[in-house]
């Protein structure tokens, strides 16, 4: 049996391991159905890292971390995990080979990814003036005019954000109405640099060589065609959290769960089920950011321990 299985090699992942395996844990194992690294994997620039005062490629900056974990013995397993299992006291992890693995505790830190458009250009442009993340690239756009789209509290809330670093923030919603709740909407409403445009949807964001140029929008109303010009649109519509492996066979979950899907975590990253962690993007109200990740994994990581010393 392992001492401690890891899901999800991600920031939040890795830094799990690291922490593991360095704290004196012997057997633990991380399954990760790719490449380790997670979802920053796939941005182009990554400069928030406290400490790292060189700009790199997510990709470059994630490599280091695995082989700094794999140096302590941590063991990467390259499998898909279908279900996290309770059995007496100790865990199932099932694989998508069908194959059972039974671990003392587990972290799943599976992570997730936000929501696309899907509109004409968001792919060609993602990464060169299409982003997810007001916090992880608005200061690219500093005294730029951007535009977000979405209605939601993060649509709004992250327009405000924007709001301190752009020029200008044009706030586009399919709906006159927002999801957002009422006082972060006054909020916004409140800043001079935020436009509202609804009801309006997205038909094509253009652009060149360098990027986003602008955007071609319609009139959901009375279906009028404009155009804007922009530097930068965040497309904030949503994020589908990887919660799959917590889902039992009878539909129940393994954890307790908020209504967005998430795990509900106490400080030290523990759910209600004793020896069950969850770390990461994963996590109720997680700051979706690589240091907020890899700092949960290592919370989560010395829980366990703590946990497996007391469970002997
Ligand atoms: C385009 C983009 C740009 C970003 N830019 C920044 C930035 O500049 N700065 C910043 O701080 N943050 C940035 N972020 C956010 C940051 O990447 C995330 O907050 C962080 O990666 C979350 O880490 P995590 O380990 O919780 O999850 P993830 O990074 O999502 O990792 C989860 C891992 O679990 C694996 N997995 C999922 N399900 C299974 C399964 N069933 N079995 C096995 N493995 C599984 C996945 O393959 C993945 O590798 C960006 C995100 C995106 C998408």
């Amino acid at each position: 049996m392992l001492e401690l299985a890891i899901i999800g090699g991600g920031p939040a992942g890795l830094s799990a391991g690291l922490y593991a395996t360095r704290g004196g844990l012997k057997e633990v194992v991380m399954f990760e159905k790719g490449m380790p690294g997670g979802q920053i994997t796939s941005s182009s620039e990554m400069e928030n890292y406290p400490g790292v005062a060189e700009v790199k490629s997510g990709f470059d900056f994630m490599m280091p971390w695995q082989e700094q974990c794999f140096r302590f013995g941590l063991k990467h397993e390259m499998a898909e995990v279908v279900r996290v299992k309770r059995k007496d006291n100790h865990f199932v992890i099932v694989l998508s080979n069908q194959q059972e693995v039974e671990s003392k505790a587990v972290i799943i830190a599976t992570g997730g990814s936000p929501k696309r458009s899907n509109v004409k250009g968001e792919d060609v442009y993602w990464g060169k003036g299409v982003s997810s993340c007001a916090t992880c690239d608005g200061f690219f756009y500093k005294n730029k005019e951007v535009a977000v789209l979405g209605g939601g509290d993060t649509a709004v809330e992250e327009s405000i954000y924007l709001a301190k670093i752009c020029s200008k923030v044009t706030l586009i919603h399919r709906r006159n109405a927002f999801r957002a709740s009422p006082v972060t909407l006054e909020r916004a409403k409140k800043e001079e640099k935020i436009e509202f445009l609804t009801p309006y949807g997205i038909e094509e964001i253009c652009g060149d060589a360098s990027g986003v140029t602008g955007l071609k929008l319609k009139n959901l109303e009375n279906e009028s065609l404009k155009e804007i010009k922009v530097d930068g649109i965040f497309v904030l519509i949503g994020f589908n959290v990887n919660n799959s492996v917590l889902i039992q066979e009878d539909g129940s979950t393994l954890c307790a769960m908020n209504e967005y899907g998430q795990a509900i975590v106490n400080l030290k990253m523990e759910t209600n089920i004793p020896g069950l962690f969850v770390a990461g993007d994963l996590r109720m109200d997680a700051p979706k950011q690589v240091v907020c990740a890899a700092a949960d994994g290592a919370t989560a990581a010395l829980s366990a321990i703590d946990f497996i010393e007391h469970h002997k």
